[in-house]
């Protein structure tokens, strides 16, 4: 029995999942570290139908989502240090924090998208036609 079913948000958002079905992909290429491709997403899913942009401008609302991610990740980066490094200073903070948020950019501004999605398309998409199993 998987531990997350079809029908969860998270399921969609771990497998980059169109919020509607979480069948059809939500960004063109699996890859998040092509820097020119990086949020290139389809204007519909291949499989439902389903908009992914629902509205012009729509995912400028993602940043909020990814300023939330970010901050998570330095708070965790500095406890880190905190913790592993016996008597950092302050350059050890700053060079974690910094390294991990840019080896991580890809990642989380794909993951803040799609979760600003997820908050706004519903599963089953705006009809609704979809259950969960
Ligand atoms: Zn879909």
């Amino acid at each position: 029995m998987p531990l997350l079913k079809k029908g969860n948000p998270l399921y969609g958002i771990l497998h980059q999942k169109c919020p509607a079905c979480h069948e059809g992909e939500f960004f063109k290429h699996k890859h998040g570290y092509r820097f020119k491709e990086i949020g290139d997403y389809p204007s519909h899913c291949a499989h439902c139908r389903q908009r992914l942009s629902i509205e012009p401008g729509f995912y400028f609302g993602a940043a909020y989502v990814s300023y939330a991610l970010n901050v998570a990740l330095m708070v965790s980066c500095a406890v880190a240090v905190y913790v592993l490094i016996p008597e950092p200073e302050a350059h050890h903070y700053l060079i974690a924090i910094f390294s991990m948020t840019a080896l991580l950019f890809p990642g989380i501004f794909r993951f803040s998208r799609i979760i600003w999605a997820t908050m706004f398309i519903p599963f089953g998409g705006e009809n609704k036609q979809f259950k969960k199993d």
